[in-house]
């Protein structure tokens, strides 16, 4: 696996957020975490690309940093080895249940699984809501167009630790 892998060109992130036409509408406003179906669950990840940060605890205090997994495509905020991510990178976790109630610091506070767990609706711009793939990015929520540094080029993590808002 090298930094060259791309996203397919014929992946179309829009395609996906057609495809919540088949889900049962408006489904997070009623149904808990744990009822939901793997397609539901799916669905809510709003694609910023955040999860994808490399953290660091210190003293039992997460923070994050503005370096990236280097299978980050951060143009789009796509895993370039979704489907191979757990064999290629060990540490990537994937994010269920008990990865949200475990580890919340892990995610962003915009995360949509954090939201929901602790009983807030979707942001508006919420790919779900706006049935847009690209909201997330036109609302700056995602990674897109934000300073970032691929994790191979970090010499030292801690100088890479950010306080953005939407973290
Ligand atoms: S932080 Fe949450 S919503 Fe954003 S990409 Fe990761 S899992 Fe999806
Ligand atoms: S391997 Fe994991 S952490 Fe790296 S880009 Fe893919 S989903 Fe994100």
């Amino acid at each position: 696996m090298t930094d060259e892998l791309k996203i397919e060109d014929d992946y179309n992130p829009q395609d996906r957020v057609d495809a919540f036409d088949k889900l049962e509408p408006e489904f997070w406003k009623h149904k808990k975490l744990d009822e939901m179906s793997t397609e539901e669950w799916e669905a809510l990840c709003d694609g910023c690309g955040k999860c994808c940060l490399n953290k660091l605890e210190i003293k039992g205090r997460v923070y994050f940093t503005n370096a990236y997994c280097r299978f980050l495509d951060c143009d789009s905020c796509l895993c370039k080895i979704y489907p191979h991510r757990f064999e290629v990178v060990p540490d990537c976790r994937n994010i269920d249940l008990a990865a949200v109630r475990e580890h919340p610091r892990w995610l962003p506070k915009t995360c949509a699984y954090l939201l929901l767990d602790n009983g807030y609706d979707l942001p508006a711009w919420h790919p779900l809501v706006t049935r847009k793939a690209d909201s997330v990015h036109q609302a700056k929520m995602s990674l897109k167009g934000r300073e970032l540094t691929n994790e191979s080029k970090v010499k030292d993590y801690e100088d890479h630790i950010v306080d953005w808002q939407d973290l």
